[in-house]
């Protein structure tokens, strides 16, 4: 059987392989510390599964239009209008299973073949993947760690071809945990506009910063780039939903109405009950998130100390998200090894600890470790990292 040219060169996402892996370890017995998994450790606040609950006793268990409830997307508007000074109809919403799932639709949307898609690199792992698949190239833009890992406007001018139909912007990052200001969108957005080139925007991290920095939508800077901006955003991460599946996407409405008929005939609805326990976490203030913030600033304070005392190991602070994406590439060569790649497989197999190399973000020098684990956890990560590479250094 021949597979299709399209899966052809299509990997498995390098984050959820090490987490399943991190994981199969542990169901054996090994004591494995899994850095990998980009989830919170938080159960979802107990007023959200209450609200799931209620929803399946009240027979809510069956389709919904397959943009979501209305419910759900007014609320989704509210929230826009709360948090990022930004007023969408509902007709502007789609609510999808998933953020990774709003991208996918997103995409096989609005590419052709061969239209050039700017992903500034470190990049999550699943935008080249989902842009290649709907026929588009992935045209990756290093940025320097000098400039936080963040795209200056010559670099962006730079990139831009006659092909360039969209970019990519995820602030706060995933995997740096950097974040743009308001004056830097602002520089991007006048290229972009300059240019008709349509912004992705995905905040799925918004909630999570630990820094007086704020997190500004670029889509609410001017009503020209609410127009030219699709903004991602879902309950993942800022609700502990992960699993839940509940993302959405939000932008001109020629746009979102083709994204639903997509869905209409891919996913239909995301599951009913996860959007009624989604309605919850958006109508309720949620207590459990700054709860889940302040544990996430200690861990991030004392890990990124313990991280960057290691040898050969460097990084500059993250601001928000849940990640580290230190440079190792000097513990690598002192340790001997010939790529971070192998290095990670020798940590796993030894100390076992977890670690997604930074290959799958385009940047092959750096790992990424993820810190929603009690802090315990954390401090014997860091001190396992740390024998390792000072056993091995030759
Ligand atoms: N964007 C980024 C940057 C992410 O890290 C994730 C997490 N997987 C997603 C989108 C997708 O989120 P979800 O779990 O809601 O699909
Ligand atoms: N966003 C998370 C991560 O980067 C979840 C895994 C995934 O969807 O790739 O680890």
């Amino acid at each position: 059987m021949q597979l299709s040219k399209r899966v052809e060169t299509l990997t498995p996402s390098s984050t959820l392989a090490i987490t399943a892996k991190a994981k199969e370890l542990k169901k054996q017995g090994h004591d494995v510390i899994g850095l990998g998994a980009g989830e919170p450790d938080f159960n979802t606040p107990e007023y959200i599964l209450e609200a799931a609950q209620e929803a399946m006793k009240n027979g809510l268990t069956k389709y919904t239009p397959s943009g979501g409830t209305v419910e759900l997307k007014q609320a989704i508007v509210k929230k826009f209008e709360k948090d990022n000074e930004l007023s969408y109809q509902p007709e502007q919403i789609i609510v999808t299973s998933g953020a990774k799932h709003a991208l996918y639709t997103l995409f096989q949307v609005i590419l052709n073949d061969g239209d050039e898609v700017i992903v500034p690199a470190p990049y999550w792992v699943s935008y080249p993947e989902q842009i290649k698949l709907a026929g588009g190239k992935p045209v990756i833009l290093k940025s320097l760690e000098e400039n936080e890992f963040k795209i200056t406007p010559e670099e962006l001018r730079a990139a831009i071809t006659p092909n360039t139909k969209a970019i990519v912007i995820n602030s706060p990052s995933n995997p740096t945990g950097m974040m743009y200001t308001k004056e830097e969108l602002e520089a991007l957005g006048d290229i972009c506009l300059e240019h008709g080139i349509l912004i992705v925007s995905d905040e799925i991290y918004e909630k999570l910063i630990y820094t007086s920095d704020q997190h500004v939508s670029i889509a609410s800077i001017s009503s020209e780039l609410k127009e030219n901006t699709v903004v991602i955003n879902g309950v993942s991460k800022s609700h502990s939903m992960t699993g839940w599946r509940i993302g959405y996407a939000a932008g001109p409405q020629l746009i979102i109405k083709a994204m639903t008929s997509l869905a209409s005939h891919s996913t239909s609805n995301p599951t009913s009950i996860a959007q009624y326990a989604a309605l919850a976490a958006y109508e309720n203030d949620d207590q459990s998130l700054q709860e889940m913030n302040k544990a996430f600033a200690e861990r991030l304070d004392a890990f990124y100390d313990l991280i960057t005392d290691i040898p050969g190991i460097t990084c500059i602070k993250p601001k928000g998200a849940f990640y580290i994406f230190p440079n190792v590439s000097k513990a690598v060569e002192m340790n001997g090894f010939s790529s971070v790649d192998e290095w990670v497989n020798a940590i796993l197999e030894e100390e076992k600890v977890a670690l997604v190399p930074g290959s799958g973000f385009g940047f092959p020098e750096n790992v990424r470790l993820s810190y929603p684990l009690a802090l315990e956890d954390l401090v014997e990560a860091a001190k396992r990292i740390k024998r390792f590479v000072i056993n091995h250094h030759s």
